[in-house]
C-alpha cells in the first residue's frame, strides 16, 4: 500500500490554473461575489507550490515532510482502515471518541489541567479548521484581533472575512543592525504590544514554535501577554502546532498553563504537523468548554466531522505517545533529534555560500537574509513585487530551489522592513537538502 501511495505522490503534477478556466461565465444583474472574498484571493501557498511544480524545483517552500510518518501511525492507519465498517463511516460530530479522550487525557498532564474529553476538545480538519473555528465563532464585526508578526498568512485573511480588524504588531530583532544568529533575539516591545489594546480588542493571536521564524516563546514573554489579555479581559488564540519541534534545550510553554489563562485561551494542535503526515488533516482545539461550545456551533454547521479512520490512527499515536512519555523511544523526542541534524546540515549549508541564516529554536523553518546577494532581478512580470517575491521567483525558475518569502508573513504595513528574508523547510530527506546543497554551490561559484 505504501508502494502505491509514493508512486501517486511521484506522479502528481499540477494544471496550470489558466487551462482549467471556465471560459462559460454568466453575467448577473447583482454582485457576484460574496464582498468577503474580496483581498484575500492571493494565496502564497496556491502560488509558490505551484511554481515548485512547475519548474520542477527541489522544494524547500512549503512545510511538509518529504519523508514517511513513523511506521506506528501508518500501521494503525491501515489497521483502521480494514477494521471494519463503522471505520468508513461517520463518527461523533466532535471527534471520534477514542482520539479526543487520548487528547484529553495526553494534555491534562501537560496543561496540569483536568480536560473534559466531550466539553473541552473539538477535533478539526486541521489546525486550519480549528483556527476557522475560533475566528468564526468568538469574532465579531468591529472586534480588533492583535497579530503577532511574522504570522502564519491564513490568520490576516480569517479575521477579515468575519469582518475584524487585524492589529499588528511585530517581532523585531532586540539590537538593530547586529547580526542577528537566533530567532531567540527576535523580541516584542512590552510598551509596543501594550498599547495595541483597545477596548475593542476581542482577542490576541501567537504562534509557538513560530511559523516562519522559528522562536520558542520564553516564560516570561508570554506571562507579558498573559497579563495583558488578563488586564483588558481579551482571549487568546494560541497556534501550538510545532509544539514537540524544539531544539537546543530550549522548552515549549503553553500559555494556557500559566494562572488565569486556561479559561481564556484557545490552544490549536496539528495532527499532520505532531505525526509527520500533514496530508491527513486532523487538528483540534483544546480550550475551556464555554469557549468550544461556539467553536462547536461553527464545526457542526460546516464540516461536521473529520474523517474516522485518520483520527483513530492519531488516536492511536497519542496512546503510543502516552506510555513512552519522556523516554528516548517517545516520538516526540526523536522526531526533534532527528530535525535538530538537518537543521544544522542547512544553517552549514547556507553559511557556506553566504547566506546569513538565522537560527530556529523550533518548528519547520529557517530564514535567511538574502541582503547581501548580488543577482539582477530584471523579470519585468514581477518588478510590483516585494524584493524578496522576486528573489525566490527567480531562485526557483533559474536555479530550480523553491523557498518561501518572509515578507507573505506581515501586513502590508511592514512588507518592506521584513522583504530581505526568504524561509527554507528543513523537514526533508537528507538527499533533498543535499539537493539543494549542490544548486547553492554551484551557484555561489558562477556555475
Ligand atoms: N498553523 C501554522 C503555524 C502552520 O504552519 C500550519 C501549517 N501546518 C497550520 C496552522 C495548519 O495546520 P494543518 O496542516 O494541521 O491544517
Ligand atoms: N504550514 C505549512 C507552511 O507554512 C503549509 C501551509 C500550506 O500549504 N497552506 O509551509
Amino acid at each position: 500500500m505504501m508502494g502505491i501511495i509514493r508512486k501517486l505522490a511521484a506522479n502528481i503534477t499540477l494544471t496550470p490554473q489558466s487551462s482549467i478556466r471556465n471560459h462559460h461565465k454568466i453575467t448577473m444583474s447583482r454582485r457576484l461575489n460574496a464582498r468577503r472574498t474580496e483581498g484575500v484571493d492571493k494565496n502564497v501557498w496556491v502560488e509558490f507550490t505551484q511554481l515548485a511544480a512547475d519548474y520542477k524545483a527541489v522544494n524547500l517552500g512549503q512545510g511538509f515532510p518529504d519523508f514517511s510518518p513513523p511506521k506506528f501511525v501508518q500501521e494503525a492507519f491501515c489497521k483502521a482502515v480494514s477494521g471494519g465498517p463503522q471505520m468508513h463511516q461517520y463518527t461523533r460530530a466532535f471527534g471520534h471518541p477514542p482520539l479526543v479522550k487520548s487528547l484529553a487525557k495526553f494534555f491534562s498532564r501537560i496543561v496540569g489541567h483536568e480536560i473534559d474529553p466531550l466539553e473541552d476538545v473539538l477535533v478539526t480538519v486541521g489546525a486550519y479548521q480549528a483556527l476557522f473555528c475560533a475566528f468564526q465563532a468568538l469574532i465579531d464585526e468591529g472586534d480588533e484581533v492583535i497579530i503577532v508578526e511574522p504570522f502564519f498568512d491564513c490568520y490576516q485573511p480569517m479575521v477579515k472575512m468575519v469582518g475584524g480588524k487585524a492589529v499588528y504588531v511585530p517581532l523585531r530583532p532586540k539590537v538593530e543592525g547586529s547580526a542577528v544568529l537566533s530567532s531567540g533575539d527576535w523580541v516584542l516591545s512590552a510598551e509596543e504590544l501594550a498599547s495595541k489594546f483597545t477596548t475593542r480588542t476581542k482577542a490576541i493571536v501567537i504562534n509557538t514554535p513560530n511559523n516562519p521564524l522559528g522562536k520558542v516563546y520564553k516564560t516570561e514573554e508570554l506571562q507579558m501577554i498573559a497579563d495583558l489579555c488578563i488586564k483588558h479581559d481579551v482571549l487568546c488564540i494560541s497556534d501550538e502546532v510545532y509544539e514537540w519541534l524544539v531544539y537546543d534545550g530550549n522548552k515549549h510553554v503553553k500559555i494556557a498553563s500559566l494562572p488565569g489563562m486556561w479559561e481564556r485561551t484557545i490552544t490549536i494542535g496539528s495532527g499532520g504537523k505532531t505525526f509527520s503526515a500533514t496530508g491527513w488533516k486532523v487538528g483540534w482545539v483544546i480550550s475551556s468548554g464555554h469557549l468550544i461550545t461556539h467553536m462547536k456551533t461553527i464545526h457542526q454547521n460546516c464540516v461536521y466531522h473529520c474523517p474516522t479512520a485518520a483520527q483513530e490512527a492519531i488516536a492511536c499515536g497519542f496512546e503510543r505517545e502516552y506510555q513512552l512519555f519522556g523516554t528516548p523511544e517517545s516520538y516526540f523526542q526523536q522526531l526533534p533529534a532527528m530535525l535538530q541534524q538537518k537543521r544544522r546540515k542547512l544553517a552549514l549549508c547556507l553559511e557556506s555560500v553566504g547566506l546569513q541564516p538565522i537560527m530556529p529554536e523550533g518548528g519547520y523553518f529557517m530564514i535567511a537574509d538574502i541582503s547581501s546577494v548580488k543577482v539582477d532581478l530584471n523579470d519585468q512580470s514581477t518588478q510590483d513585487e516585494p524584493k524578496d517575491f522576486r528573489f525566490v521567483k527567480w531562485l526557483t525558475k533559474e536555479k530550480g530551489l523553491a523557498t518561501i518569502p518572509v515578507s507573505a508573513f506581515y501586513s502590508p504595513e511592514h512588507t518592506k522592513e521584513f522583504d530581505k528574508y526568504i524561509r527554507f523547510c528543513f523537514v526533508k530527506e537528507d538527499s533533498t537538502l543535499d539537493a539543494a546543497e549542490d544548486i547553492l554551490i554551484k551557484w555561489s561559484r558562477g556555475q
